[in-house]
């Protein structure tokens, strides 16, 4: 996989297309974990040499994705993984991908280091938009350092789901291991 600094994008809007559900593990950390089992059980869960993770069905995919006329829907909503709301972005301490230039990112005081897996299907490349830079990434940061835990801009907008109870569908991220 190739992670590509920020400023090489010009946006991101998840598709829905599930392709990372399906590729990826999902790393929980232990409160995901603990209330993943006290809502569906520990079945849904798998625990490998020293990480937990969700479970995946025999075709690779996560045990809680559904496919909706090929709209791809995290069944996870109300306790979807840090992991899967941060996906396709890495957010770091430390250019650890190289561009340290391309990939800087200044939030209070703090600088950050901003990638993207270039597998997700939802990234359009160019001169970085104004909506993307200011909010989209901005929500990324947040949901990173956990000042915020609702999705707005870092999810996929599906409109016939929007009646429902002000359901949206989180875009999908996890931890790669
Ligand atoms: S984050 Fe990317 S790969 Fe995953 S469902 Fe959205 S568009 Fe597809
Ligand atoms: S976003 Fe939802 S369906 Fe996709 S991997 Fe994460 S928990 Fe599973």
């Amino acid at each position: 996989m190739l992670f590509v600094p920020w400023k090489y994008i010009a946006d991101w809007k998840c598709k829905a297309c599930g392709l990372c559900c399906k590729a990826y593990s999902v790393v929980l950390n232990f409160q995901e974990w603990l209330k993943i089992v006290n809502n569906y059980g520990v079945d849904k869960t798998v625990s490998g040499l020293n990480k937990l993770f969700i479970k995946r069905r025999s075709d690779g995919s996560c045990i809680f994705l559904y496919n909706l006329s090929n709209t791809h829907i995290c069944g996870l909503q109300h306790m979807k993984p840090k992991a899967c709301k941060l996906w396709p972005f890495k957010i770091l301490s430390r250019p650890d991908f190289g561009y340290a230039e391309e990939a800087a990112y200044d939030f209070g005081e703090k600088t950050f280091f901003i990638y993207a897996d270039s597998t997700c299907k939802g990234l359009t490349y160019g001169r970085p938009a104004w909506e993307f830079v200011n909010q989209t990434l901005k929500e990324f940061i947040e949901i990173s350092l956990g000042l915020r835990s609702e999705q707005f801009k870092t999810t996929a907008d599906i409109p016939f789901l929007q009646p429902y109870a002000g359901f949206r569908i989180l875009s999908i991220r996890r931890d790669y291991f």
